[in-house]
């Protein structure tokens, strides 16, 4: 297992859990409980292994899915939206032309490890290598976060960085997943932030809340509210099937405390490439206080081309929804394009 950072993330407790499994918070536990066995995975619902790829050997992305998330899946049905984004497939390891490792770049905008200074006045901060689910077509999948998920040496560079250059207003903490940090330790880079006075703003960029609902502590919330920065939460889910009672509940709780909540989405082939689906994510986010903010189109990185939705097709999508729907459930797609001074809308 490598997990490498300054911050003890909940999978280090992994470790932990062979002692005494009571001492772990329920989240931890449920993210030391991720399934990462494709037989396992297949037996929890109903489908049979031989039908479909058993790749984790063959492929250097592991299989990584929350149980929470597979109790959401349709039993014996292999096409099911979420776990098409789970799920280890042999499309992965074809060579597609056009599809790199590092398709963003992002080495260029990286000053000191873990920070990423790529657009005006906002830095984000990569505070864990790990996630609590592993989705197929995720743009890091390449990543070298064991050399960009630095020490307590190197939170203090960026923190100097963050210090030294007054146009920062905003602090986006990511990953991997920020969330898999503990409460204690999330509290004292917030403090170190909230001490730094041209900061004004600290975004979450998160998908734990959908995947492991319970990582919503009363800790989590009262080190946001007491912070003295406006907080908003970006959440990801691609599909309304992804939010069910428990999720809606944590984000019942993060609005209750004055968070901010957006919802960030990648437009997936088979998953959600039509206009029911992403109208009907777009509603029940609204129900929780969610708005929707971005719908990304698939990034080039290799092993996801099987994602990939033609441009002309994303476009009568985005029209689709704007007959369909108020302007502000219509979410804007956007690409990233290496060395843009922003995401790129398309349009
Ligand atoms: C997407 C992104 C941001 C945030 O961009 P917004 O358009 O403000 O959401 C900031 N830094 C990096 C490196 C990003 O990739
Ligand atoms: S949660 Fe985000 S960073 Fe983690 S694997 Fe999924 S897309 Fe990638």
């Amino acid at each position: 297992m490598v997990i490498i950072g300054l911050f003890q993330s909940g999978l280090e407790s992994r470790e932990a859990c062979r002692y005494d499994r009571s001492m772990l918070a329920p989240w931890q536990q449920s993210l030391a409980n991720t399934v990462t066995d494709f037989q396992q995975l297949c037996a929890l619902l109903a489908l049979n292994p031989v039908e479909l790829f058993p790749a984790d050997q063959a492929i250097d992305f592991p299989l990584r899915v929350p149980r929470e998330l597979i109790a959401r899946m349709k039993k014996g049905d292999a096409s099911d939206p979420l776990l098409l984004q789970v799920l280890p497939q042999a499309q992965e390891l074809n060579v597609v032309p056009g599809y790199s490792t590092n398709p963003l770049n992002e080495k260029v905008f990286n000053p000191v490890p873990g920070l990423l200074h790529k657009y005006h006045g906002r830095v984000l901060l990569t505070l864990a290598a790990s996630c609590a689910v592993n989705c197929r077509y995720c743009f890091r999948r390449h990543f070298p976060y064991e050399d960009n998920v630095p020490g307590m040496q190197g939170w203090e560079k960026a923190l100097d960085y963050i210090r030294a250059d007054n146009t920062i207003s905003e602090v986006i903490f990511s990953g991997g997943e920020p969330l898999v940090v503990k409460d204690t330790q999330l509290k004292q880079l917030v403090d170190k932030l909230d001490a730094i006075p041209h900061v004004k703003r600290l975004r979450i960029h998160t998908r734990l809340p959908v995947m492991i609902p319970s990582r919503v502590t009363e800790s989590l919330l009262t080190l946001l509210r007491e912070s003295r920065l406006s907080v908003a939460i970006v959440l990801h889910a691609n599909h309304a099937n992804e939010i069910d009672d428990a999720v809606k509940a944590a984000l019942e709780k993060m609005h209750a405390n004055h968070l901010s909540l957006l919802n960030q989405s990648v437009l997936l082939k088979n998953v959600n490439n039509n206009v029911e689906a992403l109208s009907a994510l777009s509603e029940v986010l609204f129900t929780s206080h969610v708005v929707p903010y971005y719908l990304h189109v698939l990034d080039p990185v290799q092993g996801a081309a099987h994602f990939n939705v033609p441009r002309e097709q994303a476009l009568l999508l985005m029209d689709e929804m704007r007959n369909r729907l108020p302007g502000y459930l219509v979410p804007r797609l956007v690409c990233e394009t290496p060395g843009a001074r922003s995401k790129t809308l398309i349009d």
